[in-house]
């Protein structure tokens, strides 16, 4: 065999042996009944890993588990009384970036010169308006930020410093940087320089714990809003998939609301949200069927792993995930709130 045959060969057994672990995690698709036209729906996830199966019984999970279900309630309560979608999302996602539990606001990852730095955005599927912010590390309630980007200017994207700024101006909370460290996420990354020493996280495991929202309203819009920290040791600058529309997170009222997480890179190659939407809209694939093109068919075999909740113009949602540890949760009008950390809970 010549050299770039061998080559080839030692990459593509790579990759299947890599695909073959994350195909062994495979979470599968859930589709939780949400009942007969729900006047609204709510459905929210904490990322897609960072469990072990050991962590599973400790006091950590527990209060995941009770971040999820105050999360669900906070965006009910706004849904119930007609508020709007991104009301809804902003009230959910904040009670999770107020958590140390998730990778987003206070406990989340910390990039190469220990600094958390958030991406946003959020979506209204009504009118396609759309706000994000990126690299952020002063904005208590990043996904707030990004609401505020979308309905006080005509920009979408506002990053670093600017959008610190633009926060504090528009009167949202700032904090000192170091609000945001736990000890666990300075060992996490303490751990990373010890066993990789001068490299960054361009690639492998991460620790997923990102937190996302797709909604239905009263009014029948669809929202969606993700807010993370990224990938632990990522690069100083380094932009995620978080806050790219139609990679992280897109909503239309014509296809559908998404919101993902995993490996960004692999999310933004293959704008993952807006792709599975444009399949819904011109192709005329069910939800799940899009989903599941995406996260499954697409990114899986290439190695890029993760997952997606989305919601369909009716209400319907499924979770689809590369990874058996997806934590998420979902209510609706009609159904109580559900929530669920691994692939042995089940949401429906
Ligand atoms: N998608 C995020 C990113 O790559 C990470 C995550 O979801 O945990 O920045």
């Amino acid at each position: 065999m010549d050299t770039i045959i061998q080559m080839r060969f030692l990459v593509a057994a790579f990759f299947l042996c890599a695909n073959a672990a994350h195909a062994q995690n495979y979470g599968a698709t859930e589709v939780p009944d949400v009942g007969r036209n729900p006047e609204w729906v709510i459905a929210i996830h904490g990322g897609a890993g960072g469990t072990e199966p050991a962590d599973l019984a400790t006091e950590k999970a527990e209060q995941t588990r009770k971040d999820l279900q105050a999360s669900l309630a906070a965006g009910a309560r706004i849904l119930e009384s007609g508020g709007t979608g991104t009301e809804a999302i902003e009230a959910a996602l904040k009670v999770l970036e107020d958590s140390p539990h998730f990778n987003a606001g206070r406990g989340a990852v910390l990039d190469e010169y220990g600094v958390a730095r958030h991406d946003s955005s959020i979506m209204r599927g009504e009118d396609l308006a759309a706000g994000a912010i990126a690299g952020s590390s002063r904005i208590r309630n990043p996904i707030a930020a990004a609401r505020a980007v979308m309905e006080q200017t005509q920009n979408v994207m506002l990053h670093g410093e600017g959008a610190d700024w633009f926060a504090s101006q528009n009167g949202l909370e700032v904090v000192n940087p170091l609000y945001f460290i736990t000890e666990e996420r300075r060992n996490q990354l303490l751990e990373k320089r010890a066993k990789e020493p001068g490299t960054v996280a361009d690639a492998g495991d991460s620790y997923f714990g990102t937190v996302g929202a797709v909604v239905l309203d009263k009014h029948g819009n669809l929202s969606a809003g993700t807010t993370t920290g990224g990938r632990a040791n990522k690069r100083f600058g380094r932009i995620g998939d978080t806050p790219v529309i139609g990679a992280g997170t897109y909503a239309s009222n014509t296809s559908c609301a998404v919101s993902g997480t995993g490996h960004g890179e692999y999310f933004m190659r293959w704008t993952v949200a807006r792709g599975i939407c444009a399949r819904m809209e011109f192709n005329d694939e069910s939800l799940k069927d899009a989903a599941e093109a995406l996260i499954v068919d697409s990114l899986l075999p290439v190695g890029g792993y993760g997952a997606v909740i989305a919601m369909d113009p009716s209400g319907k949602v499924v979770f689809v995930s590369t990874t058996a540890n997806l934590k998420r949760g979902v209510m609706s009008s009609s159904t109580p709130a559900r929530f669920a950390i691994n692939a042995d809970n089940e949401v429906n």
